[in-house]
């Protein structure tokens, strides 16, 4: 008899689940769900790239275009050594959703290399990202598949890749990418565009459960580009950001951090770690907090059965993408806390994006105030809709979110029919 294998669940088996849960709940057919449940497509690729102490290093990247039914595929790019084509498949799964979702005319991609850019120089990671760029070419262009900064990637990196792509075209192509700098065609607040999105959707949800942001205390786990952003906003706000971790360390001060001073200080030390008027704590402490709202920033399955029962918050803003698993999920539920599902919490980031791109296809700018406005629009009433199903159909604000999402693309797959 063979040793029994124990099956760790990754990302993607997730995905899996809460798709079929969804469209359990609406009675989708076997046919619909063979024809949008699947990646379209997947691309996997090796980068040598040329280090400089002069060898050469060879990177796994990927991109996977989850679907294109409703427009072209949409969804960033992680540079993490924890990257592999299971996480890319569930990241590319969870984007085709979230524009969905929030209703803009896209379908749902990502990539990702397995590298550390924490260890590479920017002379390496311009060389990686231009081979990656030429690699993942035939897939990309603005009408076929956009890319976006994720996890350790930015705007500087989204730039390598605008040019790689417009050098081999021979003219300059801004909407191939979204998240540039501001002087290529980028968007004013496309930045801090998750991070607010995250804001306005906890906002939505206190007023709903009748918890105000003002006096709130907050919690947030991971400090980069969504974390620190929504704390901000929140802070600023006058609620009491109380713990905040980074991948080095956790940060805790029961009357609040000073958050203004965290981001220089993360700024000018790379971490959140030996913040003045703060004391440490553990991770595990700080997802255990006493607090109103719990902000998972940074990777996935940060909750699971092992620590869900441990969370005292009463709103979990899921600012990074897949921060619950099923398990964690119901046990959260059982505990009456509601989750404000990645899909709809952090697509502030994705409706930007969008509105970036229709910007550089218009060779038309808004004001940021402008972006603003539109944004606050579309959380907010995507969040109603998403919370209408939940009370409607009394099913979970992740169930809810996934049937929304779900729904439309199958809608838009089933009108465009089955090709050939
Ligand atoms: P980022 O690189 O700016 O920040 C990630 C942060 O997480 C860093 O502060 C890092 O130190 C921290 N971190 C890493 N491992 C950690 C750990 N084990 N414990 C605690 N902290 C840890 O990335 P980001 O863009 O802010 O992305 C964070 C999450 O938000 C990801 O899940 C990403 O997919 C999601 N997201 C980002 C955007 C966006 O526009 N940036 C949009 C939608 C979703």
């Amino acid at each position: 008899m063979g040793v029994p294998t124990q099956t760790v669940k990754t990302a993607y088996d997730s995905a899996m689940e809460n798709f079929d849960l969804a469209a359990d709940a609406l009675d989708l057919s076997m046919d619909v769900r063979n024809m949008i449940k699947y990646p379209e497509r997947i691309l996997q690729v090796t980068l040598p790239v040329r280090m400089d102490n002069g060898h050469i290093q060879k990177f796994e990247g990927y991109r996977v275009q989850h679907s294109t039914s409703r427009g072209p595929a949409k969804g960033g790019i992680r540079y993490h050594p924890g990257v592999t084509l299971d996480e890319v498949k569930a990241l590319a799964t969870w984007m085709t959703w979230k524009c969905a979702v929030v209703n803009i005319p896209f379908g749902g991609g990502k990539g990702g290399v397995t590298c550390n850019p924490k260890e590479m120089s920017l002379a390496e990671l311009e060389h990686l990202t231009r081979r990656y760029a030429s690699a993942i070419l035939p897939l990309i262009g603005p009408q076929q598949d956009i890319p976006a900064p994720d996890v350790y990637t930015n705007s500087q990196i989204m730039a390598w890749i605008m040019d790689t792509y417009s050098m081999t075209k021979g003219y300059p192509i801004p909407g191939v990418v979204t998240g540039k700098p501001i002087a290529l065609g980028g968007s004013l607040g496309r930045n801090e565009a998750t991070g607010r999105g995250v804001y306005y959707t906890i906002q939505s949800a206190g007023e709903h459960l009748r918890i105000p942001i003002k006096g709130a205390k907050v919690v947030v786990q991971g400090f980069g580009n969504a974390g620190s952003i929504a704390a901000q906003l929140l802070d600023s706000n006058q609620a009491y950001v109380i713990a905040v971790n980074d991948s080095r360390g956790c940060v805790y001060n029961a009357d609040g951090l000073d958050i203004p001073k965290l981001i220089m200080h993360k700024e000018k030390t790379g971490s959140v770690v030996g913040m003045v008027n703060s004391e440490p704590i553990t991770p595990q402490e700080l997802l255990a907090m006493e607090c109103d709202i719990l902000i998972p920033a940074a990777l996935e399955n940060a909750i699971d059965e092992t620590n869900a029962g441990a969370v005292k918050a009463k709103i979990v803003g899921e600012a990074a993408n897949g921060p619950v698993t099923p398990a964690g999920d119901a046990i959260l539920e059982k505990n009456g806390i509601m989750v404000i599902p990645d899909i709809l919490c952090n697509a502030g980031g994705v409706t930007v994006s969008y509105f970036e791109w229709v910007q550089d296809e218009q060779h038309l700018f808004w004001e940021a105030q402008d972006v603003y406005n539109r944004l606050e629009r579309v959380m907010k009433n995507s969040f109603a809709e998403v919370l209408k199903i939940h009370l409607d159909r009394k099913v979970s604000m992740r169930t809810a979110a996934n049937m929304l999402g779900i729904s439309r693309v199958a809608e838009a797959t089933t009108l465009r029919g089955l090709y050939p």
